[in-house]
């Protein structure tokens, strides 16, 4: 699909990936919506893209909510009349051992909460089911079809103290692979993408320096990713009419 004038949806686009992402696509000639929970963030945003001469729309919707995202994408749908791309990419962590366990006394003090579970599932793989859903309403609708593409992790692999986070990014890999089947005979093509270590807040928030050192170190390119190597990812998906119902692994080799 060739990018100029297409509209684009990117959930969490106020930082990080998403803003990469939305950012890299408004610079192609898309029409980009950016959709996050903090009004003030999303404006920022909006107000850098249409100082570059793009186009944006900024809509507040937190995607674990399902009227948010109906509305959202209803909204979205509206702007241009269309709806071509819509990149799932909103996500928290809330990392912790499933069970903690002093190193001398060998017993029990600490488990992961239920709240820290639900928490995670809720946006990272609920909030992926109800803007996934949305979107294909809007696409399907419009008899246009389009190209969702859900944002993993290398850790739906399953990476130790992530329990909900691994579990969540597994599940959004299973969505991505039958939403493909389900979505194929309405010119649908879902593809996601599974980022390793990217230099963004969620990761460079509380990381210790020894830490990133060692991180690095298990990479084999020797370095974490930047966000604008997963909106690359992003672009070569949407350009690229061959690719659906596969999971790009965008993380410099690290495996977990
Ligand atoms: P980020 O900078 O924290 O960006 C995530 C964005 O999503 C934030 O703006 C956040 O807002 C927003 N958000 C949180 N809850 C939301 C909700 N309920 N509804 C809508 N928006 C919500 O993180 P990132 O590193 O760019 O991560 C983006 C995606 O890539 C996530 O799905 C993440 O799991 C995935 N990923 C990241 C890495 C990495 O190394 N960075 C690796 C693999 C996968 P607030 O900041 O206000 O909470």
């Amino acid at each position: 699909m060739e990018i100029k004038n297409k509209v684009v949806v990117v959930t969490g686009s106020a930082s990080g990936i998403g803003k990469a992402m939305a950012m890299d696509f408004a610079k192609q000639g898309a029409h980009v919506v950016i959709t996050d929970i903090k009004q003030e963030a999303i404006d920022a945003v909006v107000t850098e893209i249409k100082n570059l001469g793009g186009s944006a729309l900024g809509i507040v919707a937190d995607v674990s909510k399902e009227p948010d995202t109906e509305k959202l994408f209803q909204e979205a749908f509206d702007w241009q009349n269309a709806l071509d791309v819509a990149i799932l990419n909103a996500g928290i962590l809330r990392d912790g051992l499933l069970v903690k366990v002093d190193k001398e006394t060998k017993k029990i003090k600490g488990k992961m909460g239920i709240d820290q579970w639900q928490a995670v599932i809720n946006v990272n793989l609920t909030g992926v089911f109800l803007s996934g859903r949305e979107a294909a309403v809007q696409m399907v609708n419009s008899g246009k079809g389009g190209i969702i593409i859900p944002i993993s992790s290398v850790a739906m692999h399953g990476n130790p103290g992530q329990s909900n986070y691994s579990a969540a990014k597994a599940g959004v890999v299973a969505l991505t692979k039958l939403w493909a089947h389900e979505l194929k005979n309405y010119k649908i093509r879902v593809a996601a993408i599974a980022p390793g270590f990217i230099a963004t807040d969620m990761v460079m928030k509380d990381m210790k320096p020894e830490a990133l050192e060692k991180w690095k170190s298990l990479i084999p390119i020797g370095r974490l990713g930047t966000p604008g190597e997963i909106a690359h990812t992003a672009r070569f998906i949407v350009e690229n009419d061959l690719i659906t119902g596969v999971v790009i692994e965008a993380s410099g080799g690290i495996k977990i």
